[in-house]
Formats: C-alpha cells, structure tokens, sequence
C-alpha cells in the first residue's frame, strides 16, 4: 500500500508539471515550506498538485527505497549468472541483468575504490573483456559474487545500491529527484522567506534557504543589516562569491560605472545575467541598500513555469527554443569581450540528457548576438518562437512585482528565475553577489546528507556521518 500511495504521489507531480491548466499557483503558506514540511491550504487543482510536489520532494529520499519491496532474511533475490551477465530477480515478475564487466568495474571494496577519497581504484583496463564469476549468492547485505582472479577477489553490492543503479530496466530515478514547485504571480501571496538570524546562526537556517531555491527558484532573507558586510557574510554562508568583470561583492547605482543597463535608471525586461558565459552564474543576491525616489520595483518570474505553459500551448515554438543556440556578448566595456564557449552559444532552454528534464533557462535579448546561424527556412518560425516565449513571460499571470525594501535581500536561481525591474528616478543603492551553480548545489547536496537523508546521526565528535561508498550520488 505505501509503495502504491508514493507512486501515485511521484505521478500526481510528473503530471502537474506538464499541466496545461493556465491557473496560477495560489499558496497559502510558503514560507520555508521545503524545509519545514508546511502544507498549504488553499484549494485550487493546482495547489492539490503543489502540495503533492511538496510532499514527493520531502519523501524523494524515501521514494527509491520504495521502487521495490525491501529485502527480507528468508526472502532474498534469486540471483544467477552467465558468461555475459548476473540476473537478479527482485519478484516474480521484476528482474534487473548487469553485465559482468559493469559489476568488476564497479566493485567498492577498499582495493577497488577508495573509502576515503571516494575514487576508483580497479584499472578498467585490466579487467578481462570476457571476465565472469565464479559464483554469485545472494546474501542479506547484497549480492556477492567470487571473480576468477590471481588473488581470491569478492565483491558485495547492496541491494538497495543495484536497484538505485540498475540500467536493464531502470528502477528508479539514479539520482534523488527533488521536485520544484512551479509559480506564478500569486506567489506573491507567500513568498518564500527565511530570517537573517536563521540563517547566520545555524547550518540548518542555510538548509531552509537552499530548500526554498531549490523548490521555488528564489528566497527572501528578512531582518537583514542595512550593510554591505552584512550582506557580503550572508552570500558566504551559501559559498564562494564568484568574482566577474562587475567585481566580487558589487554595489551599483546609476552611474554607467560598467558598460551594462543595469547601471542605468531604465527598465530592464525579464532576463537571466551571463548569458555570454560558458557558465552563467547559479545564484544572485541583491540588497537594496538605499532608495531616495520613486519605481525600481523588481520583477521575477519563473522561468520553468513559462517554459511548461509554452510547452502544452506552442510545443513546436518549445522545440525550437530546446535546440537553437544563441550567441551572446558582453561587449560594453573596452577591456572586455564576453562570448560563450563554444561561440555558437546554447539554447533557450537546456534539458538534462539523461532524464530530459528541463535544467536551465538561459534569456537575455538585450545580450544576444547576430543570429547568423539560423537555417533560412526556421528564421519566421523561430522569430514566432521567441515572441510567444516572451508574451509568456510577461504576462500578468508570470510576473511577480515585488518593491524590495533594505533589510531584505533575495537570491535567485540564475538558471530557472529571470528578473527584471521598472524605470526608477532618485539615487538607488544595490549590493550584490554572484554564487557559483556548482558551490550552491555541493551545499545543498551536503546539507541534505545531514538533515534528510543522514536522519540527524552524528559521528562521536559531532561531525557529519561519514558518506557511504554507495551514496546515489557516486
Ligand atoms: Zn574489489
């Protein structure tokens, strides 16, 4: 029955992120709510299927333990081997073959990879083609199985491991899925938020704020100092600033001190930065220091929400944004020429090649280059593309208008969030970092070992226990 209840879940968040409903997201407490486990209770369908996302995201953890029942003492798999493969056969009617020289090369005994390091030892290279065991058993703690070498040689696979991992069939998702939940301009209602406090005082406030980007695409920090310091040590609780052409901690006003629109008092359309970067940055934190004069408001909108409306209404218009690159520049400083490598550029819209699910949003029309690229007979149709991309993102239904206020900072996900903000006059203070993806996701993934998935056990000394050689992340 549980199995059964947690994949209806799984299903009910699958089908609302392909949902055409055009309704928006009406959340009745976010604040937090990845982290804190909050419910919502407001009722539309959608919400129903927020909540469910919510719920799968809390249980992702538990999910792939789940694909199959556990293994019992007196109820082991039925495990066999020949030259080519070990069938193991979780019930009657599920088996999973791995191929003998997949099991050699991914033995984790401290002579195949090492505990500490987490690097593997085996040389590849060495294993014989034709390789095959000797014998297979299955045994309660996993599948082990004698290999035919000089040196007696057995290894052991858990079998919660070989389900996580199994390619014929796949099991279950290979890495722990978390489900974002999908926004609108009602989100306005309940932003996601956590306190200054929380977040300088413990690991586990940082935790609540990387749960709410993950899940949200962005979160406030309230009560924080009116200060460039206290901000720079806010960004740092999350890691490294990332240093660019704007400078490490960055502060502008409206002064053209770099080449950009953003140091002028003019609109800028939503966007995400650096699309003339190989690697646009993962996060932005902005503070709004000062403010003497009127507009300025800051806009943000979900860009996957977009995405998954364009993909029911337009999907050839979809299409066209997943796989034609675009050129960009970052040009308006003499000493500098941005461009992205390869030139050719990336798509509007980048999947991860495994699961083809969508992975980044990459938009900034003002930034792009000569699109000399194009196919002639895709010019009007891709032209097509963008403008239905871009009446979706600024419809009133997409566009969150928040007017920031010092003392309270927001950091985006630059790969899903785009912003933006209105005309402004009088003199506008804003500090602000940039946070490398891959620092903002090793802290949210180490982070997660410790509150969810490390269930609170601690070593001795209080640290972090250990990562297991058969964490689903290697
Ligand atoms: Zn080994």
């Amino acid at each position: 029955m549980l199995k059964r209840g947690a994949t209806q879940v799984l299903r009910a968040a699958k089908s609302r992120a392909s949902s055409s409903s055009l309704s928006t997201t009406v959340p009745s407490r976010l604040t937090a709510a990845c982290a804190a486990g909050a419910r919502w209770s407001a009722g539309s369908r959608r919400t129903a299927a927020s909540a469910a996302a919510l719920k799968t995201h809390e249980d992702a953890a538990e999910l792939l333990f789940q694909a199959l029942p556990p293994i019992l003492p007196d109820d082991l798999p039925i495990v066999s081997a020949d030259e080519r493969r070990v069938a193991i056969g979780w019930d009657t009617r599920t088996w999973s073959r791995f191929h003998n020289i997949w099991l050699r090369d991914h033995c984790r005994c401290p002579k195949c990879f090492h505990p500490v390091t987490k690097q593997r030892l085996v040389n590849t290279f060495e294993i014989p083609a034709d390789i095959s065991p000797m014998k297979v058993e299955a045994k309660f703690e996993g599948l082990e199985v004698h290999w035919p070498e000089t040196e007696r040689h057995i290894s052991l696979y858990p079998w919660n491991w070989l389900q996580q991992t199994s390619y014929d069939p796949k099991i279950a998702p290979k890495t722990e899925r978390k489900e974002k939940i999908l926004w609108g301009s009602q989100i306005l209602q309940s932003p996601p938020t956590v306190t200054y406090y929380e977040v300088m005082s413990d690991d586990y406030g940082v935790y609540k704020w990387l749960s709410n980007i993950d899940c949200f695409g962005f979160s406030f920090v309230s009560d924080v100092p009116v200060t460039m310091e206290a901000t720079e040590k806010l960004a740092q609780r999350i890691g490294f600033i990332r240093e660019t052409q704007y400078g490490k901690f960055w502060e502008f006003t409206s002064d053209l001190s770099k080449g950009d629109t953003a140091y002028t008092t003019m609109a800028l359309g939503p966007h995400t930065d650096n699309t003339y970067f190989t690697d646009p940055c993962g996060l932005q934190l902005f503070h709004l220091l000062s403010h003497d004069g009127d507009g300025g408001a800051t806009l943000l909108v979900d860009g996957f929400y977009v995405a998954s409306i364009l993909k029911e209404l337009d999907p050839n218009a979809y299409e066209l944004l997943s796989n034609i690159p675009i050129p960009a520049h970052a040009a308006g400083e003499a000493g500098a020429l941005y461009r992205p490598s390869p030139p050719g550029g990336y798509p509007v819209l980048t999947h991860d090649r495994v699961s083809d699910a969508l992975a980044q949003v990459r938009w900034n029309n003002d930034d792009r280059s000569a699109m000399s690229h194009l196919d002639p007979y895709v010019v009007e149709d891709w032209y097509n593309a963008i403008r239905a991309w871009q009446r979706l993102l600024t419809s009133p239904d997409s566009e969150y208008w928040v007017q920031l206020k010092p003392g309270t900072a927001v950091v985006i996900d630059n790969h899903r969030v785009l912003h933006g903000r209105s005309a402004f006059d009088g003199k506008r203070r804003m500090c602000g970092a940039y946070i490398g993806v891959d620092e903002y996701t090793s802290r949210l993934a180490v982070l997660t070992e410790k509150y969810r998935l490390g269930r609170g056990t601690k070593a001795d000394d209080g640290s972090a226990p250990a990562r297991s050689v058969w964490s689903p992340a290697l």
